[in-house]
């Protein structure tokens, strides 16, 4: 199997390391991942500067690529550039914390997952639903492993994209895994207001989660009961739902 593992926190944390050393025996493992931290950067990609793509070393020191583009940037380099396009699946992660719910659209790490379908190649997106210094990265890893094997022997060249979350306790305590949908994901308080030391107002983006209604079958209620959240995710953002619906205004 010919892998491509990128990341949105950068080609130096610790959860590519990660991810990379769990799936190394699956076969042969290309890295190109952001030169520094690209989280919530989305599907944003670079047209108008130079982009970069040079050799770098991973927290570890093993060899990698590493690119001033994002995420998405780094897998259209990694698949086209590096690997010619003889790509079997497209990992990214393992981001140090959650990808749940309505938040996917804003997320790096799944961004570099949909631009590797984009291309033509299935992809999984795995995160820790942990900001905690110290995350149990083992366990997700391991699943991801098994999903990598399970991907290449029934979805080959598929649009399947995986988006994974695990809670950060260690793999003995994981109580399985659930296929799940996306939770909504609304905010509170989103914008703080503050001032600086010159008098002159910023803002901090942030906010409090309303997760009250995270309801059985979602993603965000799998990892709250302590599972690995597995949601299948598709590029297409048509509103199925109500095209029929909406054949009225052909007639306005
Ligand atoms: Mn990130």
């Amino acid at each position: 199997m010919r892998l491509l593992i990128t990341n949105d926190d950068g080609v130096h944390s610790d959860g590519i390391l990660a991810l990379k050393n769990a799936v190394e025996p699956l076969g042969e493992v290309v890295v190109v991942a952001p030169e520094r931290p690209r989280s919530a950067t989305g599907h944003a990609i670079t047209l108008h500067k130079p982009l970069r793509l040079v050799r770098a070393k991973m927290a570890d020191g093993t060899p990698a690529w590493s690119s001033n583009g994002t995420p998405a940037d780094c897998v259209t380099l990694g698949v086209l550039e590096v690997m010619h396009g003889d790509v079997d699946l497209v990992i990214s992660g393992i981001n140090h914390g959650p990808n749940l719910g309505w938040d996917v659209h804003y997320s790096g790490t799944v961004s570099a997952a949909f631009e590797a379908v984009m291309i033509g190649f299935p992809a999984i997106a795995v995160s820790v639903t942990s900001w905690d210094a110290q995350i149990a990265w083992e366990g997700v890893a391991q699943v991801t492993v098994k999903l990598a094997q399970w991907v290449h022997a029934n979805a080959a060249r598929s649009q399947l994209l995986l988006n994974v979350n695990a809670p950060n306790i260690p793999a003995s305590e994981l109580k399985g895994i659930e296929v799940t949908r996306l939770s909504s994901r609304q905010y509170v308080d989103r914008v703080d207001k503050r001032t600086d030391p010159v008098g002159r107002d910023y803002f901090w983006l942030g906010g409090t989660l309303l997760d009250h209604e995270a309801q059985a079958g979602t993603d965000v209620r799998a990892v709250s009961d302590n599972k690995v959240s597995i949601t299948p995710l598709q590029i297409d953002m048509t509103a199925t739902s109500v095209l029929k619906d909406l054949k009225s205004l052909e007639n306005l």
